[in-house]
């Protein structure tokens, strides 16, 4: 496993340890003097090292493990104090807790003994590294367990698209984006028209084979930072990002006349015509923060334009 691990103490200290932290396979080695250094650059870093060797006796060592383990985007970096240096004054157990309580996930009592080359000691500290290696590949694999658990609640199967869980914590986002940059956002929802028809005619699986077709249609003739979502059964709602209210309703009729001018060739023998209707929404300086008054009004315009007689679009020209 490739990681990278940081050693931070004075010059003595790397010189202690570098020969045995070599001994360890694809482990890239950085090294720095100052602790209060540290943390901007972790901070800065766009990957930060898996493992700290942070020497006690520098000042400011154990405010570093503090200030590391407060940080929510490098707590999980393992954390590995080691005294280096005789600390009659004090008993191990007191140092040893101090670091502890510090943040360290571990501590090292190792003075007179790296520097005499003592074995066990070298050992020990390779072992304690490796245990710290240990906690960064079960983090790595939870990560990308997680990543793959959340694409699976995000996405709806049958389409591919983003689902409705996906759709309620995407529109804030844009909200609080089209508000801070103070550009507009627009919605548009859509609804295939007569849609039962098309199961009670043909059965379920064409249905299941028209719901799929038309989502990559959508997807296939909206700008790459416009997002459909399947909002539920056949219908379908997109973020439209910086778009005003004229624009938004371009853009449905637009969409409408896409899925209505060429058939949907869902089997070899299989050709069909499908309308959709859609209401457009544009946010209004008025309208909460997560969406639902904006939401609740392309709702409406879609229903008139429903009752309009489908196969169309209505909005609110002025919002
Ligand atoms: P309208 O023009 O008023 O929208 O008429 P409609 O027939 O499209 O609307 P209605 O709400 O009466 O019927 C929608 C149908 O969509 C009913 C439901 O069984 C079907 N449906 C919902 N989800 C799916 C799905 O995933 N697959 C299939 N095949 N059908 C679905
Ligand atoms: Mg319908
Ligand atoms: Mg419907």
């Amino acid at each position: 496993m490739d990681a990278s691990i940081l050693l931070i103490g004075n010059e003595q200290f790397h010189n202690l340890l570098l020969a045995s932290v070599r001994k360890i396979q694809n482990l890239v080695i950085q090294t720095m003097t100052e602790p209060l250094e540290a943390m901007p650059l972790l901070l800065a870093q766009q990957q930060q090292p898996e493992l700290l060797l942070i020497q006690a006796t520098q000042a400011e060592s154990l405010k570093l493990c503090q200030q590391i383990k407060a940080e929510s985007r490098l707590a999980r970096i393992y954390c590995i104090v080691i005294e280096d240096q005789d600390q009659s004054s004090r008993p191990e157990l007191e140092l040893r807790a101090a670091a502890l309580e510090a943040g360290a996930d571990a501590y090292l009592y190792l003075p007179h003994s790296l520097e005499a080359g003592i074995y066990d000691s070298q050992r020990l500290l390779q072992a304690q590294i490796r245990v710290g290696l240990r906690q960064v590949q079960t983090y790595r694999e939870l990560m990308q367990t997680n990543d793959m658990l959340s694409a699976i609640a995000l996405s709806d199967p049958l389409t591919s698209l983003n689902n409705r869980r996906a759709f309620e914590w995407e529109l804030p986002r844009q909200i609080q984006n089209a508000r801070s940059r103070s550009v507009p956002v627009s919605l548009i929802m859509l609804d295939v028209d007569f849609f039962k028809v098309i199961n009670d005619t043909h059965g379920h699986l064409t249905g299941d084979q028209v719901l799929k077709f038309l989502a990559a249609r959508l997807r296939h003739n909206l700008r790459i930072y416009d997002t459909p979502f399947r909002y539920g059964g056949e219908e379908f709602v997109i973020i439209l990002s910086n778009t005003d209210a004229q624009e938004a309703l371009q853009i449905a009729a637009r969409l409408c006349q896409i899925v209505s001018e060429q058939p949907f060739a869902v089997e070899e023998t299989l050709d069909l015509t499908i309308t959709i209707s859609a209401g457009t929404a544009t946010l209004q300086p008025g309208d909460d923060a997560q969406g639902f008054e904006l939401l609740h009004r392309a709702d409406q315009y879609l229903l008139q334009a429903k009752g309009q007689g489908r196969n169309r679009v209505v909005g609110h020209k002025s919002e």
